[in-house]
């Protein structure tokens, strides 16, 4: 069925209340596992109805921000979203707390006890005054975010817009571009400061209620976490310092050089090919063409999944007015559709709707069928990466039908580009335990903390004479530290694994894909490390798990630039 087409039902609080108090009653008073079980299913049946509604009404209304109904039906969920959770919350209690809880582990999945047990850690009853809070902090900071315009050259711009001069292959315009951001961002930086630093004492206090030292285990607890905690950040952390940093230094100077850069500045990180970075050779329809193409000529299940996606219309990628300015890839569960919004600019993010968000769509059609589809769907957020992450380098093979005679430039461009991310986001993360673990540092102390790392994990980049930035203040740009803590560090754990398939891709791509493929359709029903392991894929936060695989995409990319 067409996406456009899927019937909508609006589901009223009384009802969901009512379904799942039940649940609650009938798991707390069951005397037999099997009681248990049925009325679990019950649930799961339920919570299929549920989130196919909730996300319908998201996608119709991220497509049409105008669409009076939606809008109502989009508010009508942010009044009733946390009162779900909150009963979502007590019915793991009862299994968790339940005299037959090693049956049931056995009956259904360790795994989803695991999950069931982060949820209960990362929620109380005593916060909820503390997490409307940090709501309202969190609308403040996009708020101001989003209202910042800037004069450049005579007109004014957005940031996002602002930032396209950032990857100007004319140095001038790059420096220019920064100055004007740097000096308004100024403007607010006092605001920025207080707004984190409200942040930071409200998470801390949450923890402190809930009985944890700082906000750090908290934080882990709320990203899901359930296969790796602060001691293997810690080991990753160090394997980024000792084998990847170095060969992002080493592969940005030499590509400086090249560019003709004499002392590498901020501004210059952004660009990466000589003559500007590569753009896809067609708009819409040419891109829609190749990744259908593509998934034909890649496995007979990527085929099949492409032609879903294609005849049920579950692509919306034309900006327009009104519409939702990011971009996500969500699913329907109640007809296994996954369905992907962007807005298509010209560059090559273009594509990475087609070979990342796709990715993430592609692992929603594999895991469908999968008995924990509801409870467990594709794991944790590194798990959830891993899978689209992989797909970017696994359509490498294709890319020419996207980028035509600039296929190389846009490989070594992309894969540099990702290369240099685990640094940065290896940083990000380590800013905020910093900050967590030391809840009464001074802003000022803060963006010291920043500029030490940046010296440790970026130390070829110079900040000198860039308003704003020389004083360490990059962080307060990066939304997640602000929105979402501790979220940062997944990606670089998916990245690493995705450069894993990248390398086994070159050696052998069948044999690889296969792996890759068997690793998709576990979803998050098999630990991450485990999935690694079974995939052939180094575990990133083992001791020295880096190092032959930062030298080898080092060869890799300069094998490439070979031919550019
Ligand atoms: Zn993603």
């Amino acid at each position: 069925m067409k996406v456009k087409n899927m019937p909508y039902e609006h589901l009223d609080i009384e009802d969901i209340r009512k379904e799942l108090r039940e649940a609650i009653e009938l798991a707390r008073n069951a005397k037999t596992v099997e009681e248990v079980l049925e009325s679990h299913e019950r649930t799961n049946k339920f919570t299929v109805r549920f989130m196919s509604n909730y996300s319908l009404c998201h996608i119709r209304y991220t497509c049409n921000t105008a669409d009076e109904f939606y809008v109502k039906e989009n508010e009508y969920y942010d009044e009733i979203v946390p009162e779900v959770q909150a009963l979502s919350t007590e019915y793991s209690n009862v299994l968790l707390q339940s005299p037959l809880r090693a049956q049931l582990e056995e009956a259904l999945s360790p795994v989803y006890f695991k999950y069931l047990e982060v949820q209960s850690k990362s929620m109380s009853q005593e916060i909820i005054a503390d997490m409307v809070e940090e709501n309202k902090l969190v609308t403040e900071y996009s708020k101001l975010m989003a209202g910042l315009e800037f004069e450049f050259r005579g007109k004014t711009y957005s940031r996002a817009a602002l930032s396209g001069f950032f990857k100007d292959d004319d140095r001038a315009t790059r420096k220019e571009a920064y100055e004007v951001f740097g000096n308004k961002m100024n403007e607010v930086a006092v605001s920025l400061d207080d707004i984190y630093d409200r942040m930071v004492k409200v998470r801390d206090r949450m923890a402190k209620k809930m009985g944890y030292k700082n906000y750090v285990e908290l934080g882990y607890y709320r990203m899901n976490r359930v296969s790796y905690g602060q001691k293997e950040i810690e080991a990753f952390r160090k394997n980024v310092l000792e084998s990847w940093v170095p060969v992002n230094v080493r592969l940005r100077e030499e590509n400086a050089r090249r560019l003709g850069i004499d002392t590498y500045m901020f501004y210059d990180d952004g660009v990466i090919v000589p003559g500007g970075n590569p753009r896809p050779i067609g708009g819409k329809e040419e891109i829609f063409k190749a990744a259908t193409e593509m998934y034909h000529e890649m496995s007979d299940e990527s085929a099949a999944f492409i032609d879903l996606m294609m005849d049920n219309d579950a692509f919306d990628v034309e900006a327009r007015k009104n519409k939702w300015g990011g971009g996500y890839c969500t699913n329907i569960p109640a007809y296994k559709q996954p369905f992907i919004l962007a807005n298509f600019n010209g560059t090559s993010d273009d594509v990475d709707v087609m070979t990342h968000e796709a990715g993430h769509a592609f692992n929603a059609y594999l895991i469908a069928d999968n008995r924990f589809a509801m409870e467990i769907g594709c794991g944790g957020m590194e798990t959830a990466e891993t899978h689209s992450m992989s797909m970017e380098y696994f359509a490498w093979k294709y890319i020419d039908k996207f980028f035509g005679e600039n296929a190389d430039k846009y490989r070594y461009m992309h894969a540099l580009d990702n290369l240099s991310f685990i640094p940065y986001g290896t940083m990000v993360d380590a800013f905020q335990h910093i900050v967590y673990e030391n809840p009464d540092m001074t802003p000022a102390q803060r963006n010291e903390a920043w500029l030490e790392l940046e010296s440790k994990f970026r130390p070829h980049i110079h900040l000198e004479g860039i308003p704003f930035l020389e004083e360490g203040r990059r962080w307060q740009y990066q939304m997640h530290i602000y929105e979402t803590p501790f979220y940062y560090i997944d990606y670089c754990l998916a990245q690493t694994a995705a450069f894993g398939f990248l390398l086994a891709s070159q050696e052998d791509y069948a044999g690889a894909y296969a792996r890759y493929i068997r690793l998709m359709k576990q979803g998050g029903e098999t630990l991450f490390p485990d999935l690694l392991d079974e995939a052939e894929i180094a575990v990133p936060f083992k001791e020295g798990a880096l190092e032959e695989l930062a030298g080898k995409v080092e060869a890799l990319l300069l094998t490439i630039k070979e031919k550019i």
